[in-house]
C-alpha cells in the first residue's frame, strides 16, 4: 500500500469511528485481561454480559486463584469454550499472585507467560491499560488487512509486526477501528463493498469485479 492509500485508509476510519475505543467493561488491567481470554470466539456484547457476575464474586487475582473450577464454569459458560477459559483464568491468576505481586505485567515478555494468554491477548491489554503503542491483531485485522493488501500474511502474530512497522506514528486507537470496520463494514461474508471508499486501491475487490462477482 502506497503513502497516499495508507493516509487514506486512516482518514477513512477516522471518519467512520471518530471515538473508537475497547467494546469491552472494565475498571481494573486485571478485569480487562479477564474480559480479553472470554472473549475467544465470543462477542464483546456476551462477555460484557458475564463479567459483572463474575467480578461481583471475583474481585481480585487471589480470589480467582482460589476459586473453584467449577464455580467460575458456571458462570462463563455462555461465552462458550469455558472449560478451558476456566482454566487458564485460574492458573492465570496463580501466575499472577506468585510471580507478580498480584499485578498484570505492564510488557509483552511477562505477559505472554501467562497461561492462554498469545500476543494477541497481550497487546489489547498493553494498549487499552498501558498505552503502547501496538497493535492486536484479531480475525477482523487479519482479514481487513489482506483484503485490502496492506500485508499479505496470514499468521496474525506477524502482522501484527508489519502493521505496527507500516503505521508507526499513527497506532494510537488504530487496532479498535480496524476492528469495528471489519465488523461492521469489511465483513468475512458480504461485505459491504459498493457503498466503500476504499474500493478504489482494493485487492479483494479488484478481484471480485474481475471475476464479475459485484
Ligand atoms: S472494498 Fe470491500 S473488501 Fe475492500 S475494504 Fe472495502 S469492504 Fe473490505
Amino acid at each position: 500500500m502506497n503513502k497516499e492509500n495508507k493516509q487514506k485508509f486512516l482518514d477513512y476510519l477516522d471518519i467512520l469511528f471518530p471515538s473508537a475505543k475497547c467494546e469491552l467493561n472494565f475498571s481494573t488491567p486485571f478485569e480487562l485481561l479477564i474480559a480479553v481470554v472470554l472473549s475467544a470466539q465470543c462477542t464483546d456484547k456476551r462477555v460484557n454480559l458475564v463479567t459483572p457476575i463474575l467480578f461481583e464474586k471475583y474481585k481480585n487475582p487471589r480470589d480467582f486463584a482460589n476459586a473453584n473450577i467449577l464455580d467460575v464454569q458456571k458462570i462463563i459458560k455462555p461465552c462458550g469454550l469455558y472449560v478451558n477459559k476456566a482454566k487458564n483464568i485460574i492458573l492465570l491468576s496463580r501466575q499472577i499472585v506468585k510471580n507478580f505481586n498480584c499485578k498484570v505485567p505492564n510488557n509483552l515478555t511477562d505477559l505472554t507467560t501467562l497461561s492462554g494468554v498469545g500476543m494477541k491477548t497481550a497487546k489489547v491489554v498493553l494498549n487499552n491499560v498501558y498505552g503502547e503503542k501496538v497493535i492486536a491483531v484479531d480475525t477482523h485485522i487479519l482479514r481487513v488487512s489482506n483484503r485490502l493488501g496492506i500485508v499479505d500474511e496470514k499468521n496474525p502474530d506477524k502482522c501484527s509486526i508489519k502493521l505496527e512497522k507500516i503505521f508507526k506514528g499513527n497506532i494510537d486507537n488504530l487496532h479498535h477501528k480496524m476492528v469495528l470496520f471489519g465488523r461492521y463494514y469489511c465483513k468475512a461474508k458480504n461485505p459491504k463493498c459498493n457503498g466503500c471508499k476504499l474500493k478504489d486501491f482494493c485487492k479483494y475487490y479488484k478481484k471480485l469485479v474481475k471475476h464479475d462477482k459485484m
